[in-house]
């Protein structure tokens, strides 16, 4: 018995591990499908030369909780392809479609992308399988990063969330850590909802303005390939400094644990919306709960380019995806925020009972919950 893969084993899931192994192409490659209660399983392919099993069964994990908390009926899986992700086009091409072919009747997987792999990779995938969200667009896909998917659901979680913290979203003062995909597009939404951006980071310095930054001059910098230090206006700062920034909304949108227990005391805003996955440590967020700064969690703010995948893979167009990323994203952070107010818990508490509880809602509307949907309704 290999009680090894076991130990990965609690009440959700995981439902299957698959390795797949094919000598001759050097494909190496595991499945992890964590739980199908509320649909086919969406995760993301990663390709990386030093992921365990463990890991990607943390992040199955993690996708079923995001998936149930943004009320997707789509569960929770992650796949992991072994090797350098900037090997040869030809090799990589050959890997993928390998990988998806051996998993061709995994149907409870839908294939989606993560580090190492891109819409090109899912468009092989979906050529070869037919099953793969984050598309080209000719295929159908809608460019998430392009269009601003988790951008829109980051401006929709502050607005819900600003009364619960006291703030009017009109006027209040933004400051923004990492200005790419995300961070850019949340800058713009929020704008538009009458915030005014005071800070913005990326890998070149904080850029500093309290009378507000010009977003449409700092896009057209960062989409030409320059870095926020090369804006002709506002004071440079080095780049950790927007933790620091006299601010009503604080918006991580760049890397994991950016605010720890050493500098979270630093933060001065009133609200946080994560837009970056697992940017704060544990012990910061309780830090911060107990300073009385708000902080709405990952799963449920950045939840919109999952929720885009998820509309796309249903034949959504992008404003319909849009519409189904405000409605939900909207809903969740006012109900994550009230139980963790009416329970006097942490939001990330909150929201992880409520999708666990949601999980085991579906699970018990289920015979078994091994596959998403009986023999012959596929
Ligand atoms: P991106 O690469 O487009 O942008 C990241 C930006 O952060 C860049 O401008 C980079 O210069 C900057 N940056 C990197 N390290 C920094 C640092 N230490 N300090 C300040 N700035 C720094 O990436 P993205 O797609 O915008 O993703 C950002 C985060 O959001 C990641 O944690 C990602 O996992 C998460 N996320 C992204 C999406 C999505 O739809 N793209 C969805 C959910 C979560």
């Amino acid at each position: 018995m290999p009680a090894d893969v076991f130990q990965l084993a609690d009440e959700l899931g995981p439902a299957k591990v698959i390795h797949v192994h094919e000598p001759r192409l050097g494909l190496r490659g595991v499945l992890v499908v964590d739980n199908v209660a509320c649909g086919p399983s969406i995760g993301g392919l990663r390709m990386a030369s030093d992921v365990s099993l463990e890991e990607c069964a943390r992040l199955a994990r993690a996708m079923t909780l995001k998936n149930a908390a943004a009320g997707l009926a789509h569960g929770g899986g992650k796949s992991v392809l072994f090797g350098d992700p900037k090997m040869a086009r030809e090799q990589k091409e050959q890997l993928m479609r390998g990988f998806a072919h051996a998993l061709r009747n995994e149907a409870d997987y839908i294939f989606g992308p993560d580090m190492g792999s891109d819409e090109t990779c899912m468009a092989w995938i979906k050529d070869e399988i037919g099953r793969a969200v984050g598309l080209p667009r000719e295929i159908g896909g809608i460019p998430l990063d392009e269009v601003g998917a988790t951008g829109w659901g980051v401006a929709h979680a502050a607005e819900v969330a600003a009364p619960f913290a006291k703030l009017e979203l009109r006027g209040a003062r933004v400051a923004i850590q990492g200005f790419g995909a995300v961070g850019k597009h949340a800058a713009r939404f929020l704008a538009d909802k009458g915030a005014l951006l005071v800070a913005a980071s990326d890998t070149s310095c904080t850029l500093h303005d309290p009378a507000g930054l010009d977003i449409a001059a700092l896009i057209a910098l960062k989409d030409s390939g320059r870095g926020l230090a090369e804006h002709p206006r506002g004071r440079k700062l080095a780049r950790d400094d927007v933790v620091g920034i006299e601010c009503d909304v604080w918006i991580p949108a760049a890397r994991p644990d950016v605010v720890r227990e050493d500098n979270a005391g630093a933060l001065k805003a009133r609200l946080v919306v994560q837009g970056a996955n697992i940017p704060f440590t544990a012990g910061a967020e309780r830090m911060l709960h107990e300073r009385r700064v708000l902080v709405v969690p990952d799963f449920i703010a950045n939840a919109g380019g999952v929720i885009c995948a998820a509309m796309e893979y249903h034949g959504a167009s992008q404003s319909t995806a849009f519409q189904a990323i405000e409605e939900n994203i909207r809903e969740n952070t006012r109900e994550v925020l009230a139980r963790a107010r009416r329970e006097g818990i942490l939001p990330r508490q909150a929201a992880l009972e409520l999708a666990t509880e949601r999980v085991k809602r579906a699970m018990g509307y289920r015979r078994h919950s091994l596959t998403s949907s009986a023999p012959g309704h596929i």
